[in-house]
């Protein structure tokens, strides 16, 4: 770990090789992550990247660094009520059929996202997608593929074609509605879903 000193004070940044999450490539750019100064509550080092995102357990006092989530020390410095704490939901549908090592790393080591409701991950060929960010209906213009799997979500709910297309085009990446994009690990698939306020 590179050391770098401040004012005084030892800076240990977290290199870009640590910011990586193999269901979560790039925290920094969908804003799960930010640069802090501040100390990690859960191993006390300044946390370079701190999480920016939803915890699902006790509330931290202060920042949580990208290296604890990753060795799980955060989800279990964190527990609440007997219970490791997660950074997303793995309790829904979508996650049927999956490995639990697969939702455990997922819920526990990976950082999650905010959305306008609860947040879910997506998975293809078997195993956890990789979490790309928020889009909108310009950006899913070059991704027929999420497309597809937006009107297939929508369909699935009953809702018509017309109006499945009325509400694509509102998809907005930073406003509502929204869509979270995902892409399979293995087959490249590009994986959406949406909600909004
Ligand atoms: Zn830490
Ligand atoms: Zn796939």
């Amino acid at each position: 770990m590179q050391t770098q000193w401040l004012a005084g004070v030892s800076l240990a940044f977290v290199p870009p090789s640590q910011s990586s999450f193999r269901y979560h490539p790039d925290p920094v750019a969908t804003g799960s992550a930010v640069t802090s100064m501040e100390a990690c509550s859960v191993c006390g080092r300044t946390a370079g990247l701190a999480y920016e995102g939803p915890i699902y357990g006790r509330d931290p006092d202060g920042r949580v660094c990208l290296n604890c989530i990753r060795d799980g020390s955060a989800s279990a410095s964190l527990s609440a009520a007997g219970s490791r704490a997660e950074f997303t939901d793995v309790g829904g549908p979508e996650c049927a059929g999956m490995s639990p090592t697969v939702l455990d790393e997922v819920a526990c080591r990976t950082p999650g996202f905010y959305g306008w409701q609860q947040e879910h991950w997506l998975y293809h060929c078997g195993d956890g997608a990789a979490f790309l960010g928020r889009v909108g209906w310009p950006e899913l213009q070059i991704l027929p593929d999420a497309i597809e799997s937006l009107r297939q979500e929508h369909a699935a709910l009953g809702w018509t074609p017309e109006l499945i297309e009325e509400y694509l085009r509102e998809l907005d990446k930073d406003g509502s509605p929204s869509a979270y994009l995902f892409r399979c690990r293995h087959c490249g698939t590009h994986l959406a879903y949406s909600d909004f306020d």
